[in-house]
């Protein structure tokens, strides 16, 4: 494959823009600190779910990387009570193998 090199003899700060936004994704931009106004809400709680089921994979899969780790909370979004339960679940669905402690690459 390629180097990390691109081509040589382009100096200069143009920098191309990002191409096309897709939809349905969120925009992760967000201010600096201080004004908070989006209000993320976890979505156990706004689903009302009080215990994560550690059977239910296609959420769990939504709180975990592809090499198997748990996603942090602020970039998941839970709440700490629902993040723990989710690393709780994860661990326990670990356990009977339904989700991979890690995944090795190559
Ligand atoms: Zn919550």
């Amino acid at each position: 494959m390629t180097n990390g090199i691109d081509k040589a003899g382009t100096t200069g700060g143009s920098r191309p823009e990002t191409t096309g936004r897709s939809a349905g994704d969120n925009d992760e931009k967000r201010g600096g600190r201080g004004g908070f106004s989006r209000k993320k809400v976890c979505r156990f709680c706004a689903e009302k779910i009080a215990v994560v089921d550690f059977k239910d994979q296609n959420t769990l899969k939504y709180f975990v990387t592809e090499r198997g780790k748990i996603i942090p909370r602020r970039i998941s979004g839970n709440c700490a009570k629902h993040q723990r339960g989710v690393a709780l679940a994860i661990k326990r669905a670990r356990n009977v193998a339904l989700i991979p402690y890690t995944v090795t690459m190559g």
